[in-house]
């Protein structure tokens, strides 16, 4: 998926189309990249595109044209579309930068057709990234029992980076939940891929500061793609069991000690621990979460599992305590609902968390919330309702992530 263009090579490439002499080397001072998103029926706008463009860097594509714009062109073509971002503000200056000369592709829509591998994963988020460096950079906090980073990326607006309060969106802490490692990578690539040419995209991004993790349990995810498609925890043994894993999910260091939300026993999928707090997925997460409710504040946090579709807010450890802030967080859930719904029919049921599902204790939202200071806490549990459970199709991915996306719209809206 990752593809990398030297500019170089397109400069030698695209001569001819450009300046008539092969000996005179082009000057792409001021050029620039253009993203053009095509119509459906193109053929007409895509010649008349090319007419204009000093080179297109993917031909064939249906979706958008990658173009290299020369300054006083770049008005006349983004006219031809009704969508565009500026991929590259300056292809001469990036030229000159030697040794650093290339344009990373940033991964098309066609992405969320299919489910990836984990390291597949970490590219898509790199060459995500690559495309946007000034508003975007990769983050890591902690790492697995095996070693791996648990990585993120973190995505700011025009207050610049780290000046608004956090929205937090973890994914995929349960390993088998392939279909939340999908939304959580749609929600960046559309707060990122939309920001230029989208004024309410806009709006959201300058509004916060986001830091989404799309797989929070690398080892437990991997392990589900080499061994064992349902597995849920993390991978992590203890003396006194065969039984591996840890539900990091009934892990976190708050009313973890509470019983009946989670299993003392290792063999069981939500085994809490043998301590509060003892995954080291959890000391990462739960770093991550203080760090930034001592810095500008967590607003929004969002842990996003499948399935079963709720919208879910504090408690999980207490069916009959109201969190303080019950009808905002019931608000906020009620309209992102309708949101969802709004899309394609798919209907949520919304509730505080134990008294709608059922008991968790140590669990992400009533740590991001008793502990985090979060002013709102959801888990997301996306679709289905039980017919494919957590081996959704992938021809369901894309309808989800879409659907799921205005649910986020809203309710960074409302928050
Ligand atoms: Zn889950």
């Amino acid at each position: 998926m990752k593809s990398l263009l030297l500019l170089s090579s397109l400069v030698s490439y695209t001569y001819s189309a450009v300046v008539p002499r092969a000996e005179e080397q082009v000057d792409y001072s001021g050029f620039k990249v253009v993203r053009l998103e095509l119509p459906e029926a193109n053929s007409d706008i895509e010649a008349q595109i090319e007419e204009l463009a000093a080179h297109v860097l993917n031909p064939g594509k249906t979706s958008h044209l990658d173009v290299v714009v020369a300054p006083e062109s770049v008005d006349a073509v983004t006219a031809l579309v009704t969508e565009s971002s500026i991929i590259n503000e300056d292809v001469g200056a990036a030229l000159a930068e030697e040794g650093e000369l290339l344009i990373q592709e940033v991964p098309a829509e066609s992405w969320f057709t299919a489910y990836h591998s984990y390291a597949d994963h970490l590219t898509f988020l790199r060459d995500l990234q690559g495309g946007f460096t000034s508003q975007s950079e990769i983050f890591t906090t902690g790492s697995s029992v095996q070693g791996r980073a648990l990585t993120g990326i973190h995505i700011w607006g025009s207050g610049g980076k780290g000046s608004k309060p956090a929205v937090v969106i973890h994914g995929t802490v349960h390993a088998r939940e392939w279909i939340s490692t999908m939304t959580t990578e749609y929600f960046a690539w559309q707060l990122l891929t939309k920001y230029a040419g989208n004024a309410t995209v806009k709006a959201l991004v300058d509004k916060f500061d986001y830091y989404i993790i799309p797989v929070v349990n690398p080892d437990g995810f991997v392990y589900s793609q080499t061994t064992d498609r349902l597995w849920r925890k993390n991978r992590q043994t203890v003396s006194s069991s065969s039984c591996v894993g840890r539900d990091i999910n009934r892990n976190w260091p708050y009313k973890w000690e509470v019983p009946g939300g989670a299993s003392t026993n290792p063999c069981s999928e939500t085994y809490k621990g043998q301590t509060a707090g003892d995954s080291p997925e959890n000391l990462g997460l739960r770093t991550q979460i203080n760090q930034l409710r001592d810095s500008g504040g967590v607003t929004l946090y969002l842990d996003i599992h499948s399935y079963g579709q709720y919208i879910l807010w504090p408690y999980g450890y207490d069916c009959n305590l109201v969190v303080h802030n019950d009808a905002q967080h019931r608000s906020l859930a009620t309209r992102a609902a309708a949101a969802i719904r709004a899309v394609s029919g798919t209907r949520y049921t919304i509730g505080p968390a134990c008294a709608t599902l059922y008991a968790t204790t140590g669990d992400s939202t009533d740590y991001t919330d008793g502990v985090g200071n979060a002013t709102y806490s959801y888990t997301y549990e996306l679709r289905d309702t039980g017919n494919y459970g957590f081996t959704l199709p992938a021809s369901q991915i894309q309808p989800t992530v879409r659907e799921t996306w205005e649910g986020l719209v809203s309710m960074v809206k409302d928050a």
